[in-house]
């Protein structure tokens, strides 16, 4: 959160800062599906195909291995910026972790083979000029961001090519079909519109829903585009409450006794801040 890896940061924000690194093994099988299709691709347009039990080996065993064991033995104590932490091992919350591994391991090799089989066909031939240079978080410096009506917002697409004057942005989905993404890749759209000055007739969005081998793939009217630039203004001014003074620029939290609890209890059980609300749940 707020200042967390700032020295003098007091107790809280610190370990605010420290709960808010914390992944799940959900978040984890998305980053590494998401590694090991783009590596698929990379080597596909290098023409160098790979299988899905090939892209597996390569890319998703070693890097869930290592962020398993990093969890394992703690090492984001030290380094929480960098060392993975599971809120099943955090909180004790996976029972049968050979059962979980084993469940992620299928899903990523599914979701790559129909990677391989169903959305390789329609990209497959993108060359890396077409391609859109995404800053993301682990490229280091400030991530992908656009300033709209003032307010800087990180938005970063998985993947996104220009033909012609046409955007073509993907999102990919390890996990379950929900009608929220839809929100989602319009913020992608606003991205568009607001970076690249692309009009919103040319922007084109899919939602690949890797594990089902499904695609949504979907554009705006401009009268859709409006509602949901209206949705994301409301969420922008519904987060400026959490902030003293209201104030954007400074971006200061109010302290945590102002901050309500989730109405359902529910939600809490997947949080990764529980420990900080536990007292008071
Ligand atoms: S109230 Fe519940 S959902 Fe909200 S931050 Fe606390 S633990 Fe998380």
């Amino acid at each position: 959160m707020w200042g967390g890896w700032e020295r003098d940061a007091d107790d809280v924000t610190k370990q605010a800062y420290r709960l808010n690194k914390m992944t799940n093994r959900w978040g984890l099988m998305g980053v590494a599906t998401e590694e090991t299709i783009m590596r698929v691709l990379r080597q596909h347009q290098a023409g160098n195909p790979m299988t899905a039990d090939e892209a597996y080996e390569t890319v998703a065993r070693p890097l869930l291995r290592k962020c398993w064991g990093e969890s394992k033995r703690g090492e984001w104590k030290t380094d929480p910026k960098n060392k993975c932490c599971l809120h099943g091992h955090y909180y004790g919350t996976m029972e049968d972790e050979q059962a979980a591994g084993a469940a992620i391991t299928e899903q990523i090799k599914n979701c790559t083979q129909n990677f391989i089989e169903r959305v390789l066909p329609r990209i497959g031939n993108n060359s890396r000029e077409m391609e859109i240079q995404i800053q993301t978080p682990d490229l280091g410096g400030d991530p992908e961001n656009i300033t709209w009506n003032k307010v800087k917002m990180y938005v970063i697409p998985d993947y996104a090519y220009r033909i012609g004057n046409q955007m073509h942005i993907h999102d990919w989905k390890a996990g379950k079909i929900k009608e929220s993404h839809r929100d989602q890749l319009a913020g992608y759209a606003l991205w568009a519109e607001v970076k690249y000055k692309v009009p919103i007739e040319d922007i084109f969005l899919y939602v690949e829903y890797l594990n089902e081998g499904q695609v949504l793939p979907f554009q705006l009217t401009t009268e859709e585009f409006d509602v949901q630039k209206a949705r994301i203004e409301a969420s922008v001014a519904e987060m400026s409450e959490y902030l003293v003074d209201f104030d954007r620029e400074k971006n200061e939290p109010l302290p945590k006794n102002e901050w309500e609890l989730a109405g359902d209890p529910d939600s809490c059980k997947m949080c990764k801040f529980y420990e900080l609300c536990r007292e008071e749940l």
